[in-house]
């Protein structure tokens, strides 16, 4: 009888206060914790849970002003999934990229590096980014995490575009001619556009290198091709092809008007005044695609109308 006394009055408080003490201190933890963890979210990149049906069951302060949107409720009112907001762009998952949902892109094993485009509401830009998921194992929830790639895609864009053109001329050079020319060949194949193609070669140019240096032959080059692309129409395609000869694709143009528009650039050349050594002359070859051509077989046809053309006394157009 005295001991139960005992225990109502003594150890039954006493486990209580402790029990309770303990539940003080683990909510106090759990609720300083939880604001760390928020805090620290909320300062790292755009981070998102979604559901595997893909609403969005959470996002960070960044990613909500990234996105445009005051609130969570806001987002989801007009995007019921996040991947609304990816942008269409070659190489970035969007909704439908390659016909699956992206979600399933996401998590597939072996994935690499997953781009998105996304509008930046914060710089007012599309950005590019990373996109690291990771499945909680938690009520089917996954974290998106997106790593900003913008810097790093304009760099590659640069770089892509610097091998694209000819540091001298700044026109198209010939690695660039050889990936855009069988595009061109084979719409004509496959739909039966016309395209004629000029070879064209600065006259007795070794002699302005050697009476008047190579510094001097480089601004000839140069003026020459903004000469020459300054006649051109936006679907002519204009490359140097080497050293002082270049190449134009006149796409959808029969012999007949290349050999006018070959006739108007060797006009031209000859009636302007260049840099230092004034004259300039060029010789020109032309020839039209035929159905029975391959690629090789075009180029070499230019080829031998541009040899005629100097074999006949320069600064003329030949048609072959
Ligand atoms: P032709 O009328 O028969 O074409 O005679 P050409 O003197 O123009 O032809 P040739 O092939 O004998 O000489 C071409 C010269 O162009 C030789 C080469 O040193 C020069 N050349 C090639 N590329 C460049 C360049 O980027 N800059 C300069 N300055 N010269 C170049
Ligand atoms: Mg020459
Ligand atoms: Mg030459």
């Amino acid at each position: 009888m005295i001991s139960e006394n005992i225990y109502f009055y003594y150890a039954f408080p006493l486990v209580m206060s402790i029990a309770f003490f303990w539940f003080l201190l683990y909510f106090y933890y759990t609720k300083r914790y939880t604001s760390f963890v928020k805090s620290f979210l909320d300062l790292a990149n755009n981070i998102a849970l979604v559901h595997d049906d893909k609403s969005t069951i959470s996002i960070n302060k960044i990613g909500l002003n990234f996105f445009g949107f005051e609130s969570l409720e806001r987002l989801n009112h007009e995007y019921s999934t996040i991947s609304g907001l990816f942008i269409e762009e070659d190489g970035c998952v969007d909704k439908y990229t390659y016909g699956k949902d992206w979600l399933k892109i996401l998590t597939e094993k072996n994935q690499k590096q997953i781009k998105v485009k996304l509008y930046s509401h914060i710089d007012e830009m599309e950005q590019y980014f990373h996109v690291q998921i990771s499945n909680m194992k938690y009520q089917n929830q996954y974290l998106l995490i997106f790593n900003n790639i913008t810097e790093i895609e304009q760099e590659k864009k640069e770089i892509r575009k610097l091998a694209d053109y000819d540091a001298l001329t700044k026109i198209y050079n010939r690695v660039k001619f050889n990936e855009i020319f069988p595009e061109v060949f084979y719409k004509a194949n496959r739909y039966g556009e016309k395209f004629s193609v000029i070879l064209f070669d600065i006259d007795h140019f070794k002699l302005i290198n050697d009476n008047y240096g190579h510094n001097v032959g480089d601004k000839v080059l140069i003026e020459l091709s903004r000469l020459v692309n300054m006649n051109l129409r936006e679907t002519d395609i204009f490359a140097r092809w080497g050293g002082e000869e270049f190449i134009i694709v006149a796409q959808f143009s029969t012999a007949e008007e290349t050999i006018k528009l070959a006739s108007r650039l060797q006009k031209e050349v000859e009636n302007y005044t260049f840099d230092v050594v004034n004259e300039v002359r060029c010789s020109f070859g032309v020839t039209e695609f035929k159905t029975k051509d391959s690629q090789m077989t075009i180029l070499e046809r230019v080829d031998k109308a541009l040899y005629y053309a100097k074999e006949n006394g320069r600064n003329q157009v030949v048609l072959r």
